[in-house]
């Protein structure tokens, strides 16, 4: 059996397509177009790649972008100072400060920093807490945009036995909020699980955000299982592969993601739906 790929690709750019008509409607309301503030500190290669394409697709469906490039010894004080002037900025619908930081800031004080109504990555523990309690909020991207890719293609989740490896702040945890959410019974695994192969093969969904790659072997997989691939891992060879051994495990899923093209521009397109959202939510609460 050959898995169905779930194309994170096409299904960014058809949440892509959906966000520019949306703005276009906003205008030609009267509205302003959602504002993204980016803030890279540093010169860190991935994250610069990672803010470029943000900032690209943000300008492309017509939202504002702004960005706040600082060097890498920028003090903390500086940052949070500028983290309060975008915070009080009405042009502004969200604030995304690019992970990593460098050492010598306190990460978790920057999260905590940004207005929970501008927390389009959703990492504030306000937006934690709401996907715990299943409260309206804005939710972590990569998670989110898992669930997106799942509803669009279909797949029904109710029932399933989800095992998720990894249990990041930023991955892991929301993900298995997420899950639990719609229902599914979540295991989740990590560097101390005792017995990682047995675990997975009690999956009907595997997601595996571990960053080694190719970790998840053929036969971990339950036949007909769906995988979901989210780790990024940079070969010797400079191509990217994913957590998963991706040709062999795909002859037993039912479905799984690529990488690249499977959840990467799913985040992405999250974070322009948060954005968004956060715009809407912010006018309603001044009308
Ligand atoms: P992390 O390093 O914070 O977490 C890795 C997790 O893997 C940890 O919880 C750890 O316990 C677990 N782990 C490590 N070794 C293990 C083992 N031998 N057995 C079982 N579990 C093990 O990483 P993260 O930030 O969650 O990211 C994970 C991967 O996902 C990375 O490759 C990262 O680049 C990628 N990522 C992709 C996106 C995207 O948009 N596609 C977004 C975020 C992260």
């Amino acid at each position: 059996m050959a898995a169905r790929i779930l194309d994170g690709k096409a299904c960014s750019l058809e949440v892509q397509g959906e966000l520019a008509r949306a703005v276009a409607e906003r205008r030609s309301a009267g509205l302003r177009a959602p504002g993204l503030a980016v803030i890279l500190v540093g010169d860190n290669p991935a994250s610069s790649i990672y803010v470029r394409k943000k900032r690209q697709t943000c300008e492309r469906i017509g939202y504002l972008s702004s960005g706040y490039d600082l060097p890498v010894d920028v003090p903390q004080q500086e940052l949070l100072a500028l983290i309060d002037m975008l915070n009080a900025d009405p042009t502004v619908d969200g604030i995304l400060v690019q992970l990593p930081l460098p050492d010598h800031i306190d990460a978790q004080a920057v999260i905590n920093a940004i207005d929970p109504d501008k927390d389009v990555d959703g990492f504030h523990p306000i937006s934690m807490g709401r996907l715990a309690l299943k409260l309206p909020g804005l939710r972590p991207c990569t998670p989110h945009g898992v669930m997106t890719l799942l509803r669009r293609a279909k797949i029904s989740l109710s029932g399933l036995h989800a095992v998720i490896i990894g249990q990041s702040n930023i991955v892991g945890r929301p993900m298995a909020l997420e899950l639990l959410n719609a229902r599914c019974t979540v295991s989740i695994c990590h560097s101390r699980t005792r017995d990682l192969p047995a675990m997975v093969r009690q999956a009907d969904l595997v997601v595996a955000a571990v960053g080694k790659p190719r970790f998840v072997h053929a036969d971990w997989i339950k036949p007909g299982a769906i995988v979901i691939d989210v780790g990024i891992n940079r070969l010797d060879d400079g191509k990217l592969c994913g957590d998963v051994d991706f040709a062999p495990v795909s002859e037993r899923a039912s479905w799984i993601t690529p990488v690249p093209g499977g959840v990467g521009p799913m985040t992405v397109a999250t974070l322009l739906e948060n954005t968004l959202q956060a715009a809407e939510q912010r006018d309603s609460a001044s009308r």
